[in-house]
């Protein structure tokens, strides 16, 4: 068993099965289980032969979506008031600036989760650091007052999901009307080799764990099945 190998290119079409080829070498299976991002399924992964029409219309029909974090700490024993874990959407200093909200001292703990999705989490995906707290400290500023920010680190942890190329996004949207791609993704291909689970392929608990526990499960008893069908 390889964990930690990333597979580049997947020919799905072979009279034994499925052959992954990774850095490490190749691996031959019956069938694959494909759990990876729609980002990733859409740019790092090379199929041969080419995924059907109707697969590659599903992936660009769920293309992903950003949510992005910043931890920002406070160095004082200050705490504005808020108890541990409270939520706050941030006031928006104008009509059309971005969202931002804020989770208070998770677990007790002595830092502000800030949130900031979309357009500006796409935005701020490569920016260093120290713009990324900067914005989310004006945020913060406008909403506890300037002198605040004192109390606050210059620089925060920022998640990086959005350039990471093991994720390329948060997670999966479905564009307008293209809910059914989900269900479309999660069918078996190629004589039941090559299966997609994950969250993007769940309908009703898409963009969860949940989800992406329950299509996992999904595409492993579909694999089961079909392994005991031919064994006979
Ligand atoms: C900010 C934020 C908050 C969230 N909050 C919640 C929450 O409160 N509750 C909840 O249920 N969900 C939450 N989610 C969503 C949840 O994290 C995802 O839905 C879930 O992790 C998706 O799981 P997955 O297995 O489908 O995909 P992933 O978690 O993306 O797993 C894919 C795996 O594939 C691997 N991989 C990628 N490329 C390759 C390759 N080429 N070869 C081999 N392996 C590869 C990756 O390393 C990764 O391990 C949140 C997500 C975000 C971003």
């Amino acid at each position: 068993m390889w964990f930690g190998t990333e597979v580049r290119e997947i020919h799905w079409q072979e009279r034994e099965g499925v052959r992954l080829l990774t850095p490490r070498g190749e691996i031959l299976a019956r069938a694959a289980i494909l759990t990876v991002s729609t980002g990733v399924l859409a740019t790092r992964l090379r199929f041969t032969p080419a995924l059907p029409a109707a697969v590659e219309a599903a992936i660009a029909a769920l293309p992903m979506g950003l949510l992005s974090k910043i931890a920002l700490q406070v160095r004082s024993a200050e705490r504005f008031g808020f108890g541990a874990g409270t939520f706050v959407l941030s006031p928006r200093p104008h009509r059309g600036s971005p969202f931002m909200s804020f989770l208070f001292w998770p677990k007790g703990r002595d830092h502000v989760i800030g949130f900031f999705g979309a357009e500006t989490a796409w935005a701020l995906a490569s920016a260093p650091a120290r713009e990324v707290s900067a914005f989310a400290r004006a945020r913060l500023g406008a909403m506890l007052g300037s002198a605040a920010l004192a109390h606050f680190a210059e620089e925060g942890v920022v998640t990086r999901w959005g350039t990471d190329p093991a994720f390329l996004g948060a997670y999966a949207y479905a564009r307008p009307g293209q809910a059914e791609a989900r269900r479309l993704l999660a069918e078996p291909w190629g004589e039941g080799r090559l299966l997609f689970a994950g969250e993007a392929c769940h309908v009703g608990l898409a963009g969860t764990v949940a989800g992406a526990f329950e299509s996992g499960r999904r595409a492993a008893r579909a694999v089961l099945a079909q392994l005991r069908g031919s064994l006979g």
